[in-house]
């Protein structure tokens, strides 16, 4: 939590994930397609696709479950690997909205690891796609990590540097109140950090998390003051 903290009140809170929320349902089939389509890829580009999909009316998991993944592809030609995110969306879009039909009513009846093992069996879906669209698709308690969130807390000795997605998963799910609009948040600060300071070379100096706990803001200050010697 202290990380967290010194993260919130450098940034306020995040708001993620960035999705049109005029309808539950709307937004809810937003965030699903876009966390198949943010796989490799910036966000500038996913949202381009999400626009293609929004403008022929096909942001939703009902009509892409009902179209053939080669008439899905040229929507989405902006977010790349078009042809392969076409067939994971159509997977995906299956196993929410079966034969065009959402299912999200049964859905709810899963408990958090019964559905996330349900949708880790399902084409193309990894974990880091399966925990965004638990948390923020569904509201599910699940900690989503990414290629951030191992460097950060391996940088601030957190996990080992060996550590994988499942030991850095678990290291905070049995650190944190199990709040899902903290988990929500938390990765949110994490992606910020990662994008802004925690870089291959990281900019400590700059960065809110910065402080004696952290290997690299360590480092890199020992730098500075050798060089300053
Ligand atoms: S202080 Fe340095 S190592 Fe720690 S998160 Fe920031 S940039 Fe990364």
């Amino acid at each position: 939590m202290g990380l967290y903290n010194r993260m919130r009140a450098a940034a306020g809170e995040r708001g993620w994930w960035p999705a049109d929320r005029s309808a539950p349902d709307r937004g809810r089939d937003e965030i699903i397609i876009g966390a198949v389509l943010t796989q490799n890829t910036s966000w500038k580009n996913v949202e381009r696709a999400i626009e293609s999909l929004r403008a022929a009316g096909l942001l939703s998991l009902a009509r892409l479950a009902a179209m053939e993944p080669d008439q899905i592809a040229p929507h989405i030609r902006a977010a790349g690997y078009f042809n392969v995110k076409a067939r994971r969306l159509h997977s995906v879009a299956r196993f929410f909205a079966p034969g065009g039909k959402p299912r999200f009513t049964q859905l709810v009846r899963l408990g958090d690891d019964e559905l996330r093992a349900q949708l880790l069996a399902v084409h193309g879906v990894g974990r880091e796609t399966a925990d965004s669209i638990l948390l923020y698709a569904l509201g599910r308690l699940s900690f989503v990590v990414d290629a951030y969130t191992l460097r950060i807390g391996v940088r601030h000795g957190l996990f080992p540097p060996g550590a994988d997605y499942e030991q850095a998963r678990a290291w905070f799910t049995a650190r944190l109140p199990h709040d899902a609009a903290l988990f929500n948040d938390y990765h949110a600060q994490l992606v910020r950090i990662g994008n802004l300071y925690c870089k291959p070379r990281p900019r400590c100096a700059a960065c809110p998390l910065a402080r004696r706990d952290c290997t690299a803001s360590r480092e890199a200050w020992a730098a500075i003051r050798e060089r300053l010697a």
